[in-house]
């Protein structure tokens, strides 16, 4: 790593100060993780936010006056997943612990629509992959035909190299067409609003290139995975998803109270450029100046590439490379009486299907909190590479679209007592196939007192977020330390 002395030779070097542009969870986790380590140490920060409020994609919005306890409505995340503990240590070092709403998950149920009809999940289904039989012989999902391409994945000989591929060509190799049509695209590549065909598998499952590699078979993999997760009875396993008990941005509205640096909203980065001294100058969109000893961007990868566009070409030109597509949700409210709750928390639609929507979920179903008593809320998602064509109608169009499709899917014809559109135009990171090296040669391409973070690179999911928030912080006070000391031993010697 090439570490260059910040200050020049003789000059008393300033306390350094850390900008963290972008105030979405990103950002906020690195501030948090630059204060713990910055306490004492002289180290400061400025967290830099363009928008008025924090937060980023994580927005709550309560609506009352329908009951005791309000709506819940979500713009973006509505949970985050428990297998990766980031989020949870995150919730649990702010004292959320009581706040945190788990899913009942004995309630999990997915329905998928085939050919017109909502079939059930088969129970012991892990992701793609049957992992219990007699649910899986007599669910009407697959063909026989399809069923008996799915046995095969137990003797079809494991790929061994380490190269990429994409998601619909791993699950086509492996489980057969049927599998990535009625599964595949519709649930995994759904998860991240991804086109299978190009999404890259070690970016986004590389568990199951692992499994194939270690069990010779996904099945046999998936089984043994189920076998050591498997609870002592009577103990509940922790749920797989979790929010709080008002809505993600309880996560927010406790973070930003705990952080005591240059905390700056309606502040946005238009400029960074090298300082003759060392470290950088950030051009402000109220007209100020910054200087910093080193930068972390946790924006969009095209507002990073913006940035950058001087101080580190190579690496701006590989962010521009970087897809995103529009996604949006549309949160209808109603009456019980007049929409019967699904039995699952929701629906995944195949692009096979034909339909304007990409999947629905039941809210309430997946939380009863988030409605008062007697009241249903639902959640339906569109946009990005299988309805573009959605994304891009007007308010009113896209509102008597989702109608007329939660009347043929669901069979609610209740007009909503109210709605909420939400729409995030080129805000969904894409991983193609090859994503991983892609984002090693940005890392590789910048100076190591600046960093990129967040959803457009090592994952997309709020856990995901936190950790590369802090990592890149503690990462970043290290080389500035480093810088530090070569200056302090400059000076004197
Ligand atoms: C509809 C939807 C549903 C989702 N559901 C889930 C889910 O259920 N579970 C889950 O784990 N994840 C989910 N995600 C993904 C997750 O919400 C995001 O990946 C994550 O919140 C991204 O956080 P971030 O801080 O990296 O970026 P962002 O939240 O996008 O924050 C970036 C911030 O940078 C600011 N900014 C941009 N440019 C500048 C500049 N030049 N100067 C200063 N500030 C700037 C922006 O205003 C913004 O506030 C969902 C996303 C969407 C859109």
């Amino acid at each position: 790593m090439d570490l260059q002395t910040p200050f020049p030779r003789g000059e008393e070097p300033t306390p350094p100060r850390i900008a963290v542009i972008g105030g979405g969870i990103t950002g906020l986790a690195a501030a948090w993780q630059l204060q713990q380590k910055v306490e004492g140490t002289g180290f400061q920060y400025t967290l830099l936010e363009a928008s008025g409020r924090w937060g980023g994609k994580i927005r709550t919005e309560r609506i009352d006056g329908f009951g005791v306890s309000p709506f819940v409505v979500e713009a973006g995340p509505d949970a985050f997943v428990t297998q990766k503990p980031w989020a949870l240590e995150l919730a649990r070092e702010l004292g959320l612990e009581e706040r945190l709403l788990g899913t009942d998950d004995r309630r999990r149920r997915t329905y998928v629509r085939v050919q017109g009809r909502l079939t059930p999940l088969p129970e012991g289904i892990m992701l793609i992959v049957p992992t219990r039989f007699r649910p899986f012989l007599t669910s009407r999902l697959f063909s026989l035909r399809g069923k008996l391409r799915m046995g095969l994945e137990l003797f079809i000989p494991p790929r061994q190299d380490e190269t990429d591929e994409t998601l619909a060509d791993f699950i086509r190799r492996r489980l057969g067409a049927e599998v990535l049509d009625r599964l595949g695209e519709p649930l995994l590549a759904g998860i991240y609003n991804a086109d299978a065909e190009r999404q890259s598998l070690l970016a986004t499952f590389p568990r199951f290139r692992e499994l194939e590699r270690r069990y010779g078979s996904l099945t046999r993999g998936m089984w043994a995975m189920r076998r050591r997760t498997r609870h002592p009875a009577g103990a509940s396993p922790r749920p797989l998803f979790m929010s709080f008990r008002t809505g993600m941005a309880e996560l927010v509205e406790a973070l930003v109270p705990r952080l005591t640096g240059d905390l700056r909203l309606n502040t946005r980065v238009e400029g960074l450029e090298r300082r003759p001294t060392g470290g950088y100058r950030l051009r402000l969109s109220d007209g100020g100046t910054l200087e910093a000893s080193g930068v972390i961007l946790a924006i969009p990868a095209a507002g990073a590439a913006h940035l950058l566009a001087d101080l580190a070409p190579e690496a701006a030109a590989r962010l521009r490379a970087l897809r995103t597509v529009s996604t949006g949700t549309v949160s209808l409210a109603f009456r019980a009486q007049d929409a019967p709750r699904l039995e699952g928390f929701g629906v995944v639609i195949p692009r096979s299907e034909g339909r304007a929507i990409n999947a629905i979920t039941w809210t309430t179903a997946k939380f009863p909190e988030r409605a008062p008593e007697g009241y249903e809320l639902v959640r339906v998602f569109f946009g990005g590479s299988r309805t573009p064509h959605t994304f891009a109608l007007e308010d009113t169009e896209l509102l008597a679209t989702v109608q007329r499709e939660l009347a043929e899917i669901l069979g609610i014809r209740a007009a909503p007592l109210f709605h909420r559109i939400h729409r995030w135009p080129r805000a969904q990171p894409q991983y193609d196939v090859g994503h991983l090296e892609r984002v090693a040669a940005i890392e590789a391409a910048l100076p190591p007192d600046i960093r990129v973070v967040g959803s457009p690179y090592r994952g997309v999911g709020i856990p995901d977020c936190i950790h590369q928030g802090r990592e890149a912080a503690l990462c970043l006070a290290a080389v500035l330390e480093t810088q530090r000391k070569l200056s302090t031993q400059a000076a004197r010697g």
